[in-house]
């Protein structure tokens, strides 16, 4: 069976160059804290990341994964000054395509933009599907404490429906605004702070109203829906109070939205509950499968969903299926 695996980070010297530079600054952004711990070259998560030629593809085939579908690793170029971030995007997106052509059975890639310059992250995304034929598009969720509610960032989305390319949404480290109760026992990471970042900006999307406007854009986000599916029942109540309140523009119940337009995968979570919940609430052909690589190991990813108790017909769209089609991946 066809392995592709979905939420797979990378990065390059420059990028990591550049955050580390950030680092050496001594306010405590919370998404400082992890590259100042294990960002520095030589380090097993710098290695695993800018590695594309050897070490990730032989833990692939050890597997029988298939394909990574790479993106610039968290938190992107949403840190930097807009030209470091339109530059830095740009050389991603080179290095990416470049990546590709060298592997092009093993990988395929989501293109960087910089939120922060709309006008030249249009631009990017333009030359990252038509010219470097990348798949998507990977954010890495709040830039500078907006999100793409913001209508700033409406030409974006515009770009990505007209493109019919999907936009991961992965997470990154809570704003300076959000980031004070999870600064403490680690919450700021995977431990919680991320699943409560991407469902806010998720939400703040969702209720906005903005998929009226654009109806047909294709958002993804990892993590099992990051616990959008198991609350959506109630934020469907709820949206109702606050409809008779008058304080929600939108007209779609958050299900409608979250059913027609996002996709989710199982990136980091391999539970089979979890799983099943998601099949039976968004149906199947909205599950992509995902490591999460090299944040997390490859083999029980892999071993999970060989032998997760779902049908054949369900694992066949998870494991490769829906990949294929969301992010134009031949089959
Ligand atoms: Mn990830």
């Amino acid at each position: 069976m066809r392995r592709i695996a979905t939420e797979e980070a990378w990065s390059f010297p420059e990028h990591m160059a550049a955050i580390l530079a950030l680092t050496k600054s001594n306010f405590d952004d919370l998404d400082l804290r992890l590259p100042r711990r294990s960002g520095v070259p030589g380090s097993p998560l710098y290695n695993g990341l800018t590695d594309t030629d050897g070490e990730r593809l032989r833990i692939m085939d050890a597997d029988d994964v298939s394909m990574h579908l790479l993106s610039l690793t968290s938190p992107g170029v949403q840190m930097f000054d807009a030209d470091t971030a339109c530059e830095i995007a740009t050389l991603a997106n080179d290095r990416l395509a470049a990546a590709i052509a060298r592997h092009h059975t093993r990988y395929a890639g989501l293109g960087a933009f910089a939120p922060q310059d709309p006008k030249r992250a249009v631009k990017e995304m333009e030359r990252a599907i038509n010219t470097l034929k990348l798949n998507g598009f990977i954010l890495n969720s709040h830039t500078n404490g907006e999100y793409l509610d913001n209508p700033k960032y409406w030409p974006i989305l515009e770009c990505a429906e007209a493109l019919d390319r999907a936009i991961y949404i992965h997470p990154r480290c809570p704003s300076r605004d959000m980031a004070k109760p999870y600064g403490d026992y680690g919450m700021y990471t995977a431990l919680w702070a991320f699943q409560a970042e991407v469902s806010v900006h998720a939400m703040r999307m969702i209720l906005s109203g903005l998929f009226e406007r654009f109806p047909k854009l294709k958002i993804v986000i990892g993590h099992m829906g990051e616990s959008i599916p198991y609350n959506i029942w109630r934020c469907d109540y709820i949206y109702g109070v606050h409809k008779g309140w008058g304080d929600v523009p939108g007209n779609l119940k958050p299900s409608e939205v979250f059913k027609r337009n996002f996709w989710i995968t199982t990136s980091g979570v391999e539970h089979t509950p979890a799983l099943k919940y998601c099949i039976e609430v968004l149906g199947a052909d909205r599950i992509m499968w995902a490591i999460d690589y090299p944040y997390q190991v490859s083999p029980p990813a892999v071993a999970w969903m060989n032998s997760a108790e779902i049908s054949d017909a369900d694992r066949e769209l998870i494991f490769h299926g829906n990949a294929e089609q969301i992010f134009h991946i031949a089959p």
